[in-house]
Formats: C-alpha cells, sequence, structure tokens
C-alpha cells in the first residue's frame, strides 16, 4: 500500500551513536515503525556516525537492544542488512564526496579556506559590533576566503599546497522555502536567514545535513519523521534537494512535538529523571569510558508493551476513549494527522498507570515468571505456588518489580512487624483473641485450609470472644504479613498454608506484648 502519493512507503530511524537512547529518541522510532505498519510500508535503521568526535562505543548495541526489548525491529538495518546497504554512514564515505563535487560543478557549493580561528574571530567581532549570530552567508562570504571571493589561481594554489577547506552550500540570495510539514502545516524561511552550511568537512567526512539528504534519497525514503529539534534544519535540507535537482522524490515532512518535563518547563532531560525518580532511558546504560550509569525502564520493572503504550501517547492520541493498545492495535490505528503540534508533557504516575494495565492483563502463569529474577537478585527461593500468590497480589502492582515488593511477606519466612501497624491496630487484649483463634485453625483439617472455611472459623472466634471485625481482622493480617494493608487476611493465609499460619500466628503471640 501507499500513502497520498502513490509512492511506497519507506521510513527511516537515523540515531546518532552518542549515548544512550532516550525515550523521545524511543518515540520517533516507534512513530516511524507504526507509520510503515499502518501503510504496509518498511521500516529501516540507519547509523549516522559521521561526527566521530561524539562517537561513543557502546551505543549502537543499546540502541539495537532498547528497539529489539520495544519489538520495534527494522526491517532493513547494519545488523540485518537490505537491498541499500551499508546503513551506517561511515561505510558509505565513497558516496558522498562525488555528489558533493557535482554540486561545486554546479555552482551549487563552493570552497571555503577560512580557518576556525578566523571564523572565530569574525564570530567575535561581529559580537562586539552588536552582531551576536555571524553568518556565514550571501552578504559576508564575498570578504571571506572561498573559491567564490578569491581569484581562481589562488584557489588552485591553495589546493595544490594541500591546504584544508570545507565545502559550503551556496544559498542564493531572498529566496523563499516553503514546505509542508505533516504536524505543522506550510513552514515558510527566507534565505536570509539561513547561512551557508558546511557540507562536506575538512577531515574528508560529510556533515550530518549532507550525509542525511544524501542517504535519505538513497534509500528512497518517503517520510521524514523526526524530532522537533530538526524543524530548523528542514528548509536548508529543502534546499539540498532542490541543489541536487531530486525535488521530485522529496520525502514529505513530520517533524515530532518535544517531550516537555512533567511540569510542563523546557524539554525533558536525564537531570529532570534523576531529580524526580524516574529513567529516561529503555534499558541500564553504563558509560564505557566515564562509568556513568543510568536507570533504565526494563530494570525498574516496565514491560515493553507498557512502556510502549506510554510511549505512543506522548503525542498522539487515537481521538477515542481506549488508551491501552497492543503494538498491533497501535500500528492499526496510528496516523500522523493525528501527532499535536504542541509539546507532550510526560508524566511518571501515568506511565505506571500504562504498565499496570499491561500488567493486569498477564496470566497468573506469566506474573510468576515475571517476579522470578526479582526473587533471584535478593536470592530469595520460589515458593509453592507461586502462581497463585502473584494472582493475588498483583492488583496492587504496577510493575512487575511490585509483585515482590507487595508480597514480600510470601517470600520471607519471618516479615517485619511495622511500628506503626502494631501501634495502631495491637490493642491490649487482642492477643488473647488470636490465641483463641490459633486454636481453632489448629483442628482445621490442612485440607480444608480454604478462605472460605477460614473465614467461617474467624467468624466463630468473634462472637465467641465478643469482639468484632475491625478489632481481630488487622490483628490476623499483622501475624501473617507484618502490617495491616494487603488483600484478603483468608486468602493469605490459605496460600501459606496450615503449618506456616500457625506458626506465623505463634511468632506473633511471641514476639508481640501480650
Ligand atoms: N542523526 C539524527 C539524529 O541523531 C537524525 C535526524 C533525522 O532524523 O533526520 O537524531
Amino acid at each position: 500500500m501507499t500513502s497520498s502519493s502513490e509512492r511506497p512507503v519507506r521510513v527511516r530511524f537515523a540515531p546518532s551513536p552518542t549515548g544512550p537512547l532516550h525515550m523521545g529518541g524511543v518515540r520517533t522510532a516507534l512513530y516511524n515503525y507504526l507509520f510503515a505498519r499502518k501503510h504496509g510500508g518498511t521500516f529501516l535503521l540507519r547509523i549516522e556516525d559521521t561526527d566521530q568526535t561524539r562517537f561513543v562505543p557502546g551505543a549502537e548495541d543499546y540502541i539495537q537492544r532498547s528497539l529489539a526489548w520495544c519489538g520495534l525491529e527494522p526491517a532493513e538495518s547494519p545488523w540485518s542488512g537490505g537491498p541499500f546497504a551499508p546503513y551506517r554512514q561511515s561505510e558509505r564515505k565513497a558516496l558522498y564526496r562525488p555528489v558533493v563535487d557535482q554540486l561545486l560543478e554546479n555552482g551549487k557549493a563552493y570552497m571555503a579556506f577560512d580557518t576556525e580561528a578566523e571564523l572565530e574571530s569574525l564570530r567575535d567581532r561581529a559580537a562586539a559590533a552588536g552582531h551576536p549570530n555571524f553568518q556565514y552567508n550571501q552578504i559576508t562570504r564575498g570578504s571571506l576566503k572561498n573559491s567564490l571571493s578569491l581569484p581562481s589561481a589562488e584557489v588552485q594554489s591553495r589546493l595544490n599546497n594541500g591546504e584544508p577547506y570545507v565545502v559550503r552550500l551556496k544559498l542564493e540570495r531572498n529566496e523563499e522555502v516553503r514546505f509542508f510539514d505533516r504536524i505543522r502545516g506550510w513552514v515558510t524561511v527566507n534565505t536570509q536567514n539561513m547561512d551557508d552550511k558546511v557540507l562536506f568537512k575538512s577531515d574528508g567526512m560529510p556533515t550530518y545535513h549532507l550525509a542525511n539528504v544524501v542517504d535519505d534519497h538513497l534509500m528512497n525514503i518517503s517520510h521524514v519523521i523526526r524530532g522537533e529539534e530538526w524543524l530548523p534544519s528542514a528548509p536548508l535540507h529543502v534546499l539540498l534537494y532542490r541543489a541536487f535537482g531530486w525535488e521530485d522524490t522529496m520525502p514529505e515532512w513530520a517533524h515530532l512535538p518535544l517531550l516537555l518535563r512533567p511540569d510542563g518547563h523546557g524539554k525533558l532531560s536525564k537531570r529532570d529523571g534523576d531529580r524526580l525518580g524516574f529513567p529516561v532511558f529503555p534499558l541500564f546504560w553504563s558509560h564505557p569510558d566515564t562509568g556513568e550509569t543510568a536507570q533504565g525502564y526494563r530494570e525498574m520493572g516496565f514491560y515493553p508493551e507498557g512502556f510502549v503504550n506510554m510511549i505512543a501517547f506522548l503525542g498522539w492520541n487515537p481521538g477515542g476513549e481506549q488508551e491501552i493498545f497492543s503494538l498491533d492495535e497501535l500500528a492499526d490505528q496510528f496516523d500522523l494527522d493525528r501527532v499535536s503540534k504542541s509539546g507532550a508533557r510526560f508524566d511518571f504516575e501515568k506511565a505506571r498507570w500504562f504498565n499496570q494495565q499491561h500488567l493486569r492483563m498477564r496470566t497468573n502463569q506469566q506474573l510468576a515468571q515475571d517476579i522470578q529474577p526479582w526473587l533471584a537478585k535478593e536470592h530469595l527461593s520460589i515458593p509453592d505456588r507461586l502462581d497463585d500468590i502473584c494472582g493475588l497480589v498483583k492488583e496492587r502492582a504496577h510493575l512487575s518489580s511490585d509483585l515482590l515488593e507487595e508480597g514480600r511477606y510470601f517470600f520471607e519466612q519471618d516479615p517485619v512487624f511495622d511500628d506503626a501497624a502494631v501501634q495502631s491496630k495491637w490493642k491490649p487484649g487482642v492477643a488473647l483473641h488470636l490465641d483463641a483463634l490459633r486454636t481453632a485453625y489448629a483442628t482445621v483439617e490442612p485440607h480444608e485450609f480454604e478462605p472460605e472455611r477460614l473465614e467461617t472459623v474467624f467468624k466463630e472466634i468473634l462472637a465467641q470472644q465478643g469482639v468484632g471485625f475491625g478489632l481481630l481482622g488487622p490483628v490476623l493480617r499483622i501475624a501473617l504479613t507484618g502490617t495491616f494493608t494487603g488483600p484478603s487476611a483468608f486468602a493469605i493465609a490459605h496460600l501459606l498454608g496450615k503449618t506456616e499460619t500457625l506458626r506465623r500466628l505463634q511468632r506473633a503471640l511471641d514476639e508481640l506484648p501480650a
């Protein structure tokens, strides 16, 4: 199938391996993936690693593992190959120089010999004169050192001497760049407000802009779906398509809204996460050089389904009541035209809520699997009837790690008695009633140690002792679990079994005030 134009949908996620993938990057990948699936197209991944100075070892591997965890496998990538391989720009080097030469020949680009130090001092001088944004452009380039301003003999001799130079795009004066963005509508910029961007660096590598456009063209990309931070670069990219004469196959543009901090003030950063106690990365990350580490959603106990569902709603909604979606359902519903222009505010509580909904859809058997790594981490052994235990405590769990926290008393033999619970519920005299209950429970046959039976016996004891449920109920729960909140005490006793229940009641009688 195709989108509005009769062109096969081919979209790409094009991360630079400069560090761990941020939530915003995952969202970009997700929207590309969903868009491709919705339109029966292809989702591919290209690694943009032309800036060697920003390269971080391990980052590419992290990107791959993160997308795999989220279930967003690209059909073409450096790892799986594909018809347009290689998919790593550092391995495509040979492709870029010829297209740059073509621009130079057509007069659409020029060589510039100005050194970094010279440009720096020009910027300083301009700033001192009250022009903080010095631009290399139609007005200034005539007095700078480039192949447009210098006599051709001098250009030739500089080249012969092997002087380093960059290639800049030659922008026309006062040209209007107008393009349609699927999310933001028409965008118009005048070249007066742009500068002659460097396309090719003196180190023989293309800049991001050049490689990005050339590769999108060569890889037949139909739609560029990326973060809003790239919107200011889009006019330049449009001009590059013009300069190359590739306008007919220029992709459609869609710039996604920013992810905002919970208070809505500014872009969501790792610092906000550290400050407010939530991760901004899908997986745990450890910087190979600095050793700096960062928490991930996975390690916190999020499910990929919950994480992806939450991310999908950061900037998009399907327009109905339904909020819980599987990846397949998202692919079915996704629509670029329902992506909002305004920034998407991140809410960690909402993230937890999404995960809770997905946790609740899991079977008790699945939950019993999910909890095992958490048990292993604390060297806790796996109790009998783990499925049922998970089924009992899942109501209160948002993350898979909560299954352990909520059910800790099932996994640790002697739960710690919570001071506050004991203070408020362990009234003078309750020990006597609890002892009576213990004696009565001791007469229940092990195979009849069922919630209903335990409740009946409990009520008989209440009647016999002349006390209310409100008095003895919390006491029973404290004795079994250490605290007074949680699922039904009868269900807990049933899962603990007769022997363990009696032991715990006795322990409470021994350790708490008589
Ligand atoms: N390499 C750019 C990045 O790291 C890609 C931007 C784009 O999608 O064009 O985000």
